[in-house]
């Protein structure tokens, strides 16, 4: 297998029919409330920003089939780019990250209140009043390596203390989001500095790696326990171990691709440490090297389009 193609990597899990979620209550097609009647924060748990991650499904599948009732505030469980997920084909995996363009560079409002048309962008319009009510966002996610699990924590001090009392996984990634366009996660009151919103992000492993589904439904469940949402005996079932730490990486900078010949200069799959001035990759004859020594690469692209973000650099802050 090449470590390379993501397109190599097995299919292990299996990709679960969600057509009877589909009506919802909530007037958003696939986004399901569950609300305590008690006061509380609302809480969104959110898969498929990326149609091909299905890891979310069945991490959302495991609570709706627990009969998941929150004890305070208001849960909603949602899917977002279906479209994509039902053109889901096992021979052509990759292909299914989304229809037209990234649904996780759509957030900004210029973008959703603009002229431009696309699958993504229509489906995120539908869904924003939804989100615009929500006060904690769990967006679950999965990479196209097989690396360790992560949390994206975004720039926000707030949401890495909030990745620190999930308590998993071992590293939380600190960073500013993409060059091409806001992340939900981003979005609104999860980016803006003075907000009482918080949004993490976790990406549970390789999109379908049979080990990304037990960390998704570990983590769906710590995440409602951390906001008092179900009891300890009700999440027990569900849980891994803890690590036994955690350890905080800060983006600190993205490379962009620039031209229609970037190349990696080597295989490389994410969390690797490396040397200052070794050698990243070279974009149409221009060398990238590292800048620093202990740059850590965080989540090497393999879509190297223009103007997307080939991998981001960042360090160990402790
Ligand atoms: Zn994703």
């Amino acid at each position: 297998m090449s470590a390379t193609d993501p397109n190599k990597y097995p299919i292990e899990l299996p990709f679960p029919d969600i057509a009877r979620y589909r009506e919802g209550n909530t007037g958003v097609d696939y986004y399901t409330s569950f609300d305590s009647g008690a006061a509380g924060p609302h809480v969104l748990i959110n898969a498929l920003v990326h149609g091909n991650e299905v890891c979310g499904v069945i991490a959302l599948e495991r609570l709706f089939e627990a009969g998941i009732q929150p004890k305070r505030g208001k849960l909603t469980l949602g899917f977002s780019n279906v479209a994509a997920y039902q053109a889901f084909d096992p021979g052509d995996p990759m292909a299914s990250r989304f229809v037209d363009e990234d649904m996780n560079r759509v957030w900004d409002i210029e973008t959703l209140e603009g002229d431009r048309k696309s699958s993504e962008l229509e489906r995120a319009r539908q869904m924003r009043p939804l989100i615009d009510t929500v006060d904690l966002l769990f967006d679950v996610h999965s990479m196209q390596h097989k690396t360790d699990p992560v949390i994206v924590a975004g720039p926000l001090e707030r949401s890495v203390a909030l990745s620190k009392r999930l308590g998993t996984p071992e590293i939380i990634v600190a960073d500013t989001g993409h060059a091409a366009g806001r992340r939900l996660r981003d979005y609104g009151g999860f980016g803006e500095p003075g907000s009482d919103k918080t949004a993490v992000l976790i990406e549970c492993g390789q999109h379908w790696e049979a080990a990304a589904a037990p960390i998704a439904i570990d983590s769906v469940y710590r995440w409602l326990l951390i906001h008092d949402m179900i009891d300890e005996a009700e999440a027990g079932p569900h849980l891994l171990p803890l690590p036994p730490a955690q350890r905080v990486v800060k983006v600190e900078a993205a490379v962009t691709v620039e031209t229609d010949k970037f190349e990696f200069a080597q295989p490389f799959t994410g969390l690797e440490t490396l040397k200052e001035g070794e050698l990243i990759g070279i974009d149409g004859g221009t060398e990238i090297r590292a800048p620093h020594d202990g740059c850590v690469l965080i989540m090497p692209s393999r879509r190297l389009t223009p103007g997307a973000t080939a991998v981001r650099l960042g360090r160990w802050a402790d």
